[in-house]
């Protein structure tokens, strides 16, 4: 059982009466309303890639975990409605797969798509390198099958764009983290699929320039920017230092570079043409400093890994201490400013590492341990942190979870950033679906004591 006990970073460690694999929507209903009957609470996981101790079962061991890997068929594949029903445990990558086998796109993509679900992908509301232009995972939703917590089955898979009948209930499953019922299968859009696909690695000399490059690509280019990350240098030090084969793209060590895509479906349209040309503008208004467009798909591919290996290069340097935040895009640059001299001032030799989605507002930034300082003194410096961290996002309108989750990470940190009201909504949800508080306990939510569910 020990890797289901266990998450993706080894943060978090628990306890289970048993691992239950079903196959099929009927088994998992089963399974739910036998736990039911006997109180006994389940904690839903998919791939277990998860990044704030979502999946990992409490440490009583009162728990079972329901894995829904065995859960994965893609049950149809409509190309004219431009739609897939695929069952839970599929993984991301067998997903885009067979979108592709049918000349279509499944846009969600994560540097954990080989092993992450799309259970996991749309209870977590996964972000991603796409979100620019397709939207987080929630965006690509049309319809659900869940298991509710007293194992009944709703079946609310249709396949449409407009659909005006009351409440829309998909919502309330998905970013629920397991909370509210288990995800069985969905009914997801799908896109034309790419032909044309243009990538650079781009120098910038601050990170208000990308933002304002950024912008300029937009209007040069459109709906085509599907991806515009930003890495900072000691992201991409940490990569260079652990990951084999990894190359710094340009010269002069820059201390901000950008990672931007255009794609586009049609097959006539030059992307790398298009790209260069706005690259050349925004070297001339001073947005960028030099830039490489990758000629071959190996190239970009190699690029691409310098953004996707982060996480990995930083897991393999050691303990740190991790934020997923965003800020209305125009107030990325104040936050990285502010953050820095804050921390800065509080421990002068700490290493930040700041790398993300800058197209979305989304920011991981991250601390590393400084090298003289021992894993457990660093680590407890976490709370001191994250009031730095997270009261400056606060201020600046941000969100302390941009695409990660609560899990139990956050569950009670945010209770300091969300209002009463917007706590009290969302106990009397998981009440009124949930009232024993079997599904998934001590996750997203603080205080909902399984009898009773009191506040
Ligand atoms: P799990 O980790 O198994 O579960 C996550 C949560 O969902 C848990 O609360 C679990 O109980 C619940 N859950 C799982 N399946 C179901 C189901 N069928 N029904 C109900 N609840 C369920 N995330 C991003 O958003 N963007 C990124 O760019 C990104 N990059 C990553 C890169 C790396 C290297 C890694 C390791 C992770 C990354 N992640 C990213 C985080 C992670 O991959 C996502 O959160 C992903 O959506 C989790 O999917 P999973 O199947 O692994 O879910």
């Amino acid at each position: 059982m020990a890797p289901y006990l266990t998450d993706w970073r080894g943060r978090y460690r628990g306890a289970a009466r048993a691992v239950v694999r079903p196959a099929s929507t009927h088994e998992v209903a089963a399974v739910v309303s036998l736990c039911a009957e006997h109180d006994v609470p389940v904690v839903p996981q998919g791939g277990n890639t998860g990044l704030c101790g979502g999946a990992t079962p409490g440490v009583d061991g009162e728990a079972i975990v329901l894995a829904l890997g065995r859960l994965n068929r893609i049950r149809e594949v409509d190309a004219d409605n431009n739609t897939i029903v695929v069952e839970a445990g599929c993984t991301l990558a067998a997903l885009q797969a067979a979108a592709l086998g049918a000349g279509r796109l499944f846009p969600l993509s994560l540097a954990s798509e080989g092993s992450c679900t799309i259970g996991g992908n749309l209870s977590t509301n996964a972000g991603g390198v796409q979100v620019l232009r397709y939207g987080n995972a929630r965006e690509l939703v049309l319809g659900l099958e869940a298991v509710l917590p007293d194992g009944r089955v709703w079946n609310g898979l249709r396949g449409l764009r407009k659909d005006n009948t009351g409440y829309d209930l998909k919502q309330l499953f998905i970013g629920a983290e397991g909370t509210l019922g288990i995800i069985t299968a969905a009914v997801l859009k799908l896109f034309p699929a790419i032909h044309q696909r243009a990538t650079a690695w781009v120098a910038v000399p601050d990170p208000g320039a990308a933002v304002r490059l950024l912008g300029l690509m937009r209007r040069q280019c459109g709906d085509r920017v599907t991806a515009f990350e930003i890495v900072g240098r000691s992201a991409l030090d940490l990569v260079l230092a652990h990951i084999p084969d990894s190359r710094d793209p340009l010269p002069g060590r820059p201390e901000w570079s950008a990672l931007i895509e255009l794609s586009d479906p049609a097959e006539t349209t030059d992307a790398a043409a298009l790209l260069e040309t706005a690259l050349s503008r925004g070297v001339e208004e001073g947005f960028a400093s030099d830039a490489v467009i990758a000629n071959s798909i190996a190239q970009a591919s190699a690029l691409w890994a310098l953004r996707e290996n982060i996480s990995e290069a930083q897991r393999l340097e050691g303990v740190s201490i991790k934020h997923d935040v965003s800020v209305p895009v125009s107030r990325i640059p104040e936050f990285l400013e502010r953050a820095r001299d804050a921390l800065r001032q509080a421990w002068p030799d700490v290493r930040i590492v700041a790398f993300g989605h800058i197209g979305d507002g989304n920011l991981h930034y991250n601390l590393s341990k400084p090298a003289a300082e021992d894993n457990t003194a660093f680590v407890g410096r976490t709370n001191e942190v994250n009031r730095i961290v997270h009261d400056l996002v606060a201020v600046l309108g941000g969100s302390i979870s941009a695409e990660h989750g609560l899990g139990q990470l956050k569950r009670d940190e945010i209770l300091r950033y969300k209002t009463g009201v917007e706590m009290g909504l969302m106990r009397s949800i998981k009440r009124a679906l949930d009232p024993k508080g079997l599904m998934n306990p001590g996750k997203v939510l603080d205080v909902i004591a399984r009898a009773g569910c009191g506040d």
